[in-house]
């Protein structure tokens, strides 16, 4: 018996279809993909490729580095 498996439909990749580079320079664009904490949102809930998701990674975490971005965000907020 082979287990039917409903397809899931994919979405599109953004940054695929826009043709970006990703840079760590590009703070902004690279903000899209964090969280408030700061942390990286995961490839299911962007949509991302693979390959786009792992140059993405490697970009927030060089602009972590350079202190461009912050290793941990906006945890402030109580109080
Ligand atoms: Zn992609």
């Amino acid at each position: 018996m082979t287990v039917k498996r409903r397809k899931i439909e994919k979405l599109p990749c953004k940054l695929c279809q826009e043709k970006k580079t990703i840079d760590y320079k590009d703070v902004e664009s690279l903000k899209a993909f964090l969280t408030d904490y700061g942390r990286i949102v995961p490839r299911y809930a962007t949509g991302n490729c693979a390959k786009c998701q792992r140059k993405l990674a490697k970009a927030v975490k060089q602009a972590r580095f350079m202190a461009l971005l912050p290793y941990v965000g906006d945890v402030h907020n109580e109080e």
